[in-house]
């Protein structure tokens, strides 16, 4: 038989085989034995070597129109044989078509990013845009430039993830410690324009974890560069942010503080959302809670981010995404938020 004979014949016998198949294994087993790797057919297509060259061509052809013609018969048929098995599961009373669909289990966000879209949504109000930084930072972004000496405490190497533990230079890179080496980022690239932006993301601390720290965890930076910017506008902005957050009518109070890229820095707290001022265990009797860092970004911070300090001031400001949560919602310990346990998640 010619190697075109024998083509016809294995079309001819896998159609019979095709429609004598009624069941879904018979149907694999099938496919299996006509258009496997290993197949009659896939066997016969590779004998074109065996050929004269002028007769390649024509048999090749003839090989793919039968593949291609196999192929949608099977799928016919494998259409056809399933819906004859519904149909008699149906006839059987084996389906009960009045059974409610099983519902489709749905996710929802983690409670961390439910918060963070919150404090997005509240500072786009006050014309904040997100600006997203690197999590893997210069060691010259995330401390230099923000008017952190080599010598200041914070560089003790207990609080910072190295990724390389090298000199210090300006190549070195850390897993940053805080959001604000983004002010440096967004400044260099906005001026000389005004700017208003919050940084989220996550920060990395080389710290135990207890109930109330993680090593790892997420704040949201906020910055404002222009001409005319005071301590006014930053006080405002954090009283608004906390009636937004925590509920209309929060009063807040402002401490002097220190932090090295802001002068004068400050502190802000809200009245305890709990027990409204009067002194609980959240607010440890005092009747407030912190929730911001804050300040006019230090000259040397403006400058470093290419502003003219004498032409241009600003604001910036620091809150927890965790805390903030873990106050607004009553949740005890910080370490639920990583431990992806659904019973903790499942509750918000
Ligand atoms: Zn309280």
């Amino acid at each position: 038989m010619s190697p075109f004979d024998e083509l016809e014949q294995v079309r001819a016998d896998a159609l019979d085989a095709l429609t004598a198949c009624t069941t879904l294994p018979a149907l694999a087993a099938w496919e299996k034995q006509y258009l496997g790797r290993k197949g009659q057919l896939t066997r016969l297509t590779r004998a074109v070597g065996t050929l004269p060259k002028e007769e390649r061509p024509t048999f090749g052809k003839r090989a793919n129109a039968i593949k291609q013609e196999l192929t949608a018969a099977h799928e016919a048929r494998l259409a056809q044989v399933k819906q004859e098995a519904l149909s008699k599961d149906l006839a059987q009373g084996a389906v009960d078509v009045t059974l409610p669909g099983r519902p489709v289990a749905l996710g929802h966000l983690h409670l961390t990013t439910q918060t963070l879209r919150q404090l997005y949504a509240i500072f786009a109000q006050m014309g904040f845009e997100v600006y997203e930084a690197p999590d893997v930072e210069l060691e010259a972004y995330n401390f230099d430039l923000l008017n952190i000496p080599a010598y200041h405490p914070a560089r003790d190497m207990w609080d910072t993830f190295w990724v390389r533990d090298e000199p210090h230079s300006e190549a070195r890179r850390l897993l940053r410690t805080h959001t604000s080496p983004g002010q440096i980022r967004a400044m260099r690239e906005r001026a000389p324009q005004p700017l208003r932006v919050i940084l989220p993301g996550k920060v990395y601390r080389y710290e135990q974890i207890t109930t109330r720290s993680e090593h790892q965890f997420y704040q949201v930076e906020g910055l404002a560069v222009g001409r005319t910017i005071t301590m006014t506008d930053l006080i405002g902005t954090m009283h608004q942010f906390a009636e937004l957050f925590y509920g209309a009518g929060r009063k807040i109070r402002v401490r002097s503080s220190y932090f090295p890229f802001t002068e004068p820095s400050i502190e802000i707290d809200t009245d305890c959302i709990l027990c409204g001022g009067k002194g609980c265990s959240v607010c440890k009797y005092t009747g407030w809670l912190e929730i911001a860092g804050a300040g006019m970004v230090h000259p040397v911070v403006l400058q470093n981010g290419g502003y003219d300090p004498a032409e241009w001031s600003g604001f910036a400001f620091g809150l927890g995404v965790e805390r903030p949560a873990m106050m607004k919602y009553g949740v005890k310990d910080i370490r639920y938020f990583y431990g992806n346990d659904l019973r903790f998640l499942r509750q918000f």
